[in-house]
């Protein structure tokens, strides 16, 4: 087993991720760069300071998961850090982007299919993934997992009447909204066991997920997945918050 702290990150081969990836890196973790296309993780890996590996892991798909797990063990020997971060904000066409995606997304008119392929890679993906690695977190001294949320998944602010955005809840949203509570649910099964399990709102980021609509850099949409990766045996479980503090659920 390497002495150096491994951290994994899904979907670490462009936006948010990428940047989590790189601000861990910083931080002397050895980064493992999840990547549903094995050639864009090498890509990005090379543009990391500092060491950082390639992992071909697609959230949906548990063959590649098993692999990735099985890799993580035989070639690193341990996990402290896991984030979740992989996601998509809708299926189908590519050509259907943000904000038209918003649209097509509501529950009104999205197609099952490609809610089913949402679900898949926002909730069930957390799952699989945190339940394929779990073995090597509970062996870490201090492991700590944090999913990637997001404001549009809150119950309480989208119940708001005088919420604008709430016009565009619907897959995506809904579909994060059961990524925080799967998140929840595994902070609770880990409180005993001292693994801390908490999720980071970036913000409105401008990555390929919102057609590079976002206001938020990279660097800021990572600050706060990053600092809930680092904290301390005295850090919060079970919380989801944003650089400003805690959001409602
Ligand atoms: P992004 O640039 O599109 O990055 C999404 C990443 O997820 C990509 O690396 C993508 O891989 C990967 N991914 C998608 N499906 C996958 C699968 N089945 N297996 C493994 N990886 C998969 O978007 P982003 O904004 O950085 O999104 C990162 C996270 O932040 C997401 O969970 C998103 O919901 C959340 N978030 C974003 C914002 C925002 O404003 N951007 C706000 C709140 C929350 P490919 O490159 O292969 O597609």
């Amino acid at each position: 087993m390497q002495d150096k702290l491994v951290a994994l990150v899904t979907g670490a081969n462009q936006g948010i991720g990428l940047q989590i990836a790189k601000d861990l890196a910083a931080h002397g973790f050895t980064v493992l760069v999840g990547s549903r296309n094995f050639e864009n993780g090498e890509a990005a890996a090379k543009s990391i300071e500092g060491d950082a590996h390639a992992l071909q892991l697609d959230v949906t798909d548990q063959a590649s998961i098993a692999a990735a797990a099985e890799r993580i063990r035989t070639e690193f020997g341990r996990l402290d850090v896991l984030v979740n971060n992989a996601g998509i904000s809708h299926a189908g066409k590519m050509t259907d982007q943000f904000p038209a995606s918003a649209q097509s997304g509501l529950l009104t008119d999205a197609s099952l299919d490609d809610v089913r392929a949402v679900f898949e890679t926002n909730v069930f993906g957390i799952i699989a993934v945190t339940q394929a690695v779990l073995p090597l977190l509970r062996e870490a001294p201090a492991a700590r997992i944090v999913t990637v949320g997001s404001t549009a998944g809150s119950l309480t602010w989208n119940s708001d009447p005088t919420n604008e955005h709430r016009a565009m809840f619907g897959t995506y949203s809904s579909s994060k909204t059961a990524a925080h509570a799967v998140t929840l649910a595994f902070a609770f099964a880990l409180e005993s066991e001292g693994i801390k399990v908490n999720i980071a709102c970036p913000g409105f980021t401008s990555t390929a997920l919102n057609n590079f609509r976002g206001t938020r850099t990279v660097e800021q949409g990572a600050r706060e997945a990053v600092r809930l990766a680092l904290i301390g045996a005295d850090g919060p479980t079970g919380t989801f918050s944003d650089e400003d503090g805690p959001v409602a659920w």
